[in-house]
């Protein structure tokens, strides 16, 4: 099959590569039809995503049919549409059973399509704990319609919901993309009186000003001056848990490598739970 393959530093190329096969019972192999970019890809593309495996196949949000599932697989089976979730997670470790999924302690675990492990720009892809990560399309939904759902409308929507955004509220949406275009769609679900998306590309300020009227697509500049007589809520991005005891990361900025720092979490003497607004926001 073809695959489209992270070679070194600055190199994608197309190869040939056999379909992948169930290694573990817990497997499902899915026959990609849609497979979408993301930042992220970029990332890997530009090193800024050092764990990124030389070799493997990119793209971790796709679409496809069930083609096989290992024996312990009971919540899809060959022949079924689903979604895959950029995660994989086991469901059962510390960090799995508080919603925390990205941090599964599983060498599987966290962002490995795409990533650690084969992704989906390819005719076929395994993924590990097909019950946790892979959901049914309901037959009303197309594929297209489907895609953003494992990865870029899941943090849009996800997002919107831990800022708490009330109809008295300005929202500011930092980048106009694929994720920033998501990410204004939900944040509208919540009705805010005014929302602002920082934006510096003229096609991309275009597209999200049409979306809504009262939506203003604004340069850095002209947002730091509308935002600038409103008092500002700042949201960290990072709660204290996630920081002590700090880690390299696999990120630009300074968030905690998550695998590297999970092992650490439990021996920390902060209070639990963690009283931040992310920690307390259901997600
Ligand atoms: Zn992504
Ligand atoms: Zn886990």
């Amino acid at each position: 099959m073809k695959a489209l393959t992270y070679i070194e530093h600055g190199k994608f190329a197309l190869m040939d590569k056999p379909i992948p096969e169930i290694l573990d019972p817990r497997d499902a192999v899915v026959r990609v039809t849609l497979g979408s970019i993301c930042t992220s890809d970029l990332h890997i593309k530009h090193g800024s995503v050092p764990r990124a495996v030389p070799g493997i196949t990119v793209s971790h949000e796709m679409v496809g049919v069930v083609e096989s599932v290992g024996s312990a697989v009971t919540s899809v089976q060959p022949g079924d549409r689903v979604t895959v979730n950029v995660e994989t997670f086991c469901g059962e470790c510390f960090f799995c059973q508080r919603g925390f999924v990205n941090n599964c302690t599983d060498r599987s675990g966290g962002w490995a399509l795409g990533c650690r492990i084969d992704g989906g720009q390819a005719e076929f892809v395994r993924v590990p704990y097909a019950d946790q990560g892979l959901n049914k399309i309901p037959d009303s939904v197309t594929d297209e319609q489907a895609l953003f759902v494992g990865d870029v409308l899941a943090t849009g929507f996800w997002a919107a919901r831990i800022s708490e955004i009330t109809e008295d509220d300005t929202v500011l949406i930092i980048g106009a993309g694929p994720t920033g275009i998501c990410t204004l769609l939900c944040v509208m679900l919540k009705n805010p009186k005014r929302i602002i998306v920082c934006e510096k590309d003229p096609a991309r300020i275009a597209s999200s000003g049409s979306i809504i009227p009262k939506c203003w697509s604004a340069s850095q500049k002209t947002a730091r001056n509308l935002l600038s007589p409103i008092p500002t809520t700042v949201v960290p991005m990072w709660c204290w848990k996630w920081q002590v005891p700090r880690t390299p990361s696999v990120w630009p900025g300074n968030a905690p490598g998550p695998m590297l720092s999970s092992p650490w979490w439990p021996s920390t003497t902060r209070p639990s739970p963690c009283p931040c607004r992310i920690c307390t926001a259901r997600i």
